[in-house]
């Protein structure tokens, strides 16, 4: 199953990006029980090498920490595929990221060799927008780029399961991992 750790945003933070989702003209916008922050993605994983992680995931020791945005952006430069809520840099996010990529590796999971970007997708472009979507979502970056957002404590994390639907894709929960 495809598989991926995330920490979960309070509903004060999801209905504040949602809300500011709702002014965007263009692009496939995220649901809000859809919206998180990435931790790891682990990719297609069986079971067994799941049920591994999960116990050494479940045995892990961590402290909560605060987490703040620090504006919009875009991945995809002249072609957006993505526009997300930046997430400032935390050590201590940086620090939870490393050990479980290294916990990860333990358990066999092959996660792949990928600078850590913390972010919150908000809308998806496909491939990538064409010349006049680009144009759209850097005006809407341009007018809302720095909207206030409110900051949060991460308090833990889950392994969800991500399938794919005709209505779109949904994320199960199949453990949380709480910190402090
Ligand atoms: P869809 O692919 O249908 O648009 P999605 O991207 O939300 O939906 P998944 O592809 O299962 O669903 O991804 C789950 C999470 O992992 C998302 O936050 C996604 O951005 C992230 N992710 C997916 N692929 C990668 C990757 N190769 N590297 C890093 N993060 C990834
Ligand atoms: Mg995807």
């Amino acid at each position: 199953m495809r598989a991926f750790l995330a920490i979960d945003l309070p509903e004060e933070v999801s209905a504040a990006l949602t809300r500011l989702q709702a002014g965007l003209p263009v692009g496939r916008p995220v649901a809000e029980e859809n919206l998180h922050l990435t931790l790891a993605f682990l990719g297609d994983q069986d079971e067994v090498a799941l049920e591994g992680l999960h116990y050494e995931l479940d045995a892990l020791r961590a402290a909560p920490f605060a987490l703040r945005f620090s504006g919009l952006g875009a991945f995809g430069g002249d072609r957006p595929r993505i526009l997300f809520a930046d997430v400032a840099p935390e050590p201590a996010l940086t620090d939870l990221h490393r050990r479980v990529i290294g916990i990860a590796r333990r358990a066999g999971i092959a996660v792949p060799r990928e600078r850590f970007h913390p972010h919150v997708t908000l809308a998806r472009f496909g491939n990538g927008a064409a010349p006049d979507v680009a144009a759209r979502l850097r005006r809407f970056l341009t007018e809302h780029g720095d909207a206030p957002l409110p900051g949060f404590g991460a308090t833990g994390f889950g392994l969800y399961e991500s399938t794919l639907h005709p209505s779109g894709v949904r994320y199960e929960l199949l453990a949380r991992y709480a910190l402090g």
